[in-house]
């Protein structure tokens, strides 16, 4: 279809025409390039880090890229859903609740995201639903097609027009075959018809098992996908195998004939060691030149642009390979799946320890587990510890007791969300003489409130919901630790997602019991870090955000280097205090 008679027939709904196209005001059909990555064969191929990877090397060639991950369930937004069944709840500086492949894209491409990168089913319905109140449709019943597709093409063409993009990369969440994508995957075939040759690219992210009993690859399930995949209509230009091992040339060559894709363009992913490896991987193999000539973009590329990117990322690749001092940080979570759940603080772990050549092992601590009397037990071969976000009444007395073990023993520390609200409570009760302190989250009648739902706060902040979300200014108080890992930042940004804060009422307490809060919002009494003074624990800070949801591979956040840079020099007292001699390893 040409854009001229798109144009033609778009717009409103009318009996004249079967085409229903809304668009957004000055959308040209045709300028802007679309990306379309399926998964197929099974959930959990690292979909996003592929998405992200191949958004990474076209941006690093001079393009602007703008992702957006279409999620097939009904919420909203993430904000609802449980992180330990679906990863972490990762949140945009606008206060978007997102997905945590967000997270990934964001990191990946060194850019901060808005609402418009991620559309669930929820939110196309709920617009649908709401437009046909407003009698939207009139005269017509409304249809999966084209009312539904034609509003999942709209967003896709408004973040077009919103971000300027040349290139947008659009993720279709779940697997081919799921009932809840089918309607994306249609709305992505009707937006290849509209836009014409050479604006739309659909890649497919593929599975070979390798059953450990025959010992070779079979690429049946992966064969079979794409034939379903042909059923809805569409034909890759680009089939990536995710395997364990590299993918061999004749299971290659059956799925290349399986679905009419050249040989060239069947590229093996196979598992590699950081997912900051992968844009490498993919351009090795050659994708980027056949996205580019898939969309008639080989013109466009910025060679000295790239040339740059490239050597600036190959910078972290080397010291992310050569990191070498082993460095162990404990993290209390609870349950397994922790990968997912806590995947932006391990992301940030290794941009800190990539920086300072550490290569940080990870310990998790089941803080139910930990009490005051066996807290050195459990931390015995531990540098440092993270307390990181959560809710509820679990664990909570054993994160007192985790807090209260790392202060006292000058273990550094550092406490994000909950872990900063659970470091008040820890020291009300055992530093200021505040027994029966707690957060009214768990203990609404408890003796002193120290962490609290302050309602005309919230008013103040003007915010509709009850969470405190997204990106918020931070001043911070000359001459303290934070002020230092900031250069001396007057005010910093970071991305928030509470209900309870410190009650302002303690302040005057907590502070004349020796905690400094350097880090507050800057027109509320809204304490957002604390910090022990540096000649009583080496490095024991907490911040009221998620400063793992802002750490990126060439800028870590500053307050995770803190904390692996003291692990570090923990590590080093700790092995000299063991040896014999301590003095001979140069440590006093
Ligand atoms: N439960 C705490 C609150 O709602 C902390 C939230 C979090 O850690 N994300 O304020």
């Amino acid at each position: 279809m040409h854009a001229d008679d798109l144009l033609a027939s778009v717009s409103d709904v009318s009996d004249e025409t079967e085409f229903y196209t809304p668009m957004p005001a000055n959308y040209k059909p045709g300028q802007t390039k679309y990306v379309v990555v399926f998964g197929t064969v099974m959930s959990g191929l690292g979909k996003g880090i592929f998405s992200s990877s191949m958004a990474k090397i076209m941006k690093d060639k001079g393009l602007s890229v703008a992702p957006v991950k279409l999620e097939g369930y009904l919420n909203r937004d993430s904000g609802t859903l449980n992180p330990y069944r679906h990863g972490e709840v990762f949140v945009l500086d606008d206060g978007m609740e997102c997905d945590m492949d967000l997270g990934t894209y964001e990191r990946m491409l060194n850019q901060n995201l808005t609402r418009l990168n991620f559309c669930t089913s929820g939110q196309i319905f709920s617009q649908v639903l709401e437009k046909e109140r407003r009698g939207g449709y009139l005269g017509r019943d409304v249809q999966m097609i084209p009312h539904v597709t034609g509003e999942v093409k709209n967003r896709l063409r408004e973040l077009a027009v919103q971000s300027g993009a040349d290139v947008v990369f659009v993720e279709i969440g779940g697997t081919v075959g799921d009932y809840e994508n089918a309607y994306f995957i249609e709305a992505v075939r009707e937006l290849s018809y509209e836009e014409g040759p050479n604006s739309c690219c659909f890649v497919v992210l593929t599975y070979v098992v390798e059953p450990p009993t025959l010992g070779e690859q079979k690429s049946k399930p992966a064969q079979l996908n794409l034939q379903r995949l042909g059923g809805m209509g569409i034909h890759p230009h680009i089939i990536a195998c995710r395997a364990h091992n590299r993918v061999t040339r004749k299971v290659r060559e059956k799925l290349a004939l399986y679905a009419n894709v050249p040989m060239a363009s069947v590229f093996s992913m196979h598992d590699c060691d950081s997912v900051y490896l992968i844009p490498d991987m993919l351009r090795d193999a050659g994708i980027d030149a056949d996205v580019l000539r898939v969309l008639a973009l080989e013109d466009a590329v910025d060679a000295e642009a790239d040339r740059q990117a490239r050597e600036e990322w190959s910078g972290y690749i080397s010291s992310f390979r050569e990191a070498s001092t082993p460095v162990t940080i404990g993290i209390t979570g609870k349950y397994t799946s922790l990968r997912d759940s806590y995947a932006s603080i391990i992301q940030s772990l290794e941009h800190a320890g990539t920086q300072l050549g550490a290569r940080v092992n990870i310990e998790w601590i089941d803080s139910a587990e930990v009490r005051d009397d066996n807290a050195a037990d459990c931390f015995r071969g531990i540098h440092g510890i993270i307390v990181p976000g959560g809710f509820g009444t679990r664990g909570v007395e054993g994160k007192i007791s985790c807090i209260k073990h790392v202060r006292e023993n000058r273990i550094p520390y550092l406490g994000l969300c909950y872990g900063f609200q659970i470091a008040v409570i820890e020291y009300a009760r055992n530093v200021c003489g505040l027994g029966g302190a707690n957060t009214t989250e768990i203990a609404a009648a408890c003796d002193h409130p120290v962490i609290d739902i302050l309602p005309e706060q919230k008013k103040i902040e003007g915010l509709g919901g009850n969470m405190r979300l997204g990106g918020h200014d931070v001043a911070v108080t000359p001459n303290t630790m934070l002020s230092r890992l900031y250069d001396g930042a007057e005010k910093i940004r970071l991305r928030f997602r509470h209900r309870y804060e410190v009650d302002p009422r303690y302040i005057e307490q907590l502070e004349a019991g020796g905690m400094i809060f350097s880090g507050r919002a800057c027109h509320q009494p809204i304490m957002q870090v604390l910090e022990l003074p540096t000649d009583v624990h080496p490095c024991f800070i907490a911040t009221q955000a998620h400063a793992e949801l802002t750490s990126r591979p060439l800028s870590p956040d500053p307050m995770f280097l803190g904390l692996v840079r003291a692990a570090l020099a923990y590590s080093g007292a700790a092995a000299c205090a063991s040896a014999d001699g301590a003095t001979a390893c140069g440590c006093s």
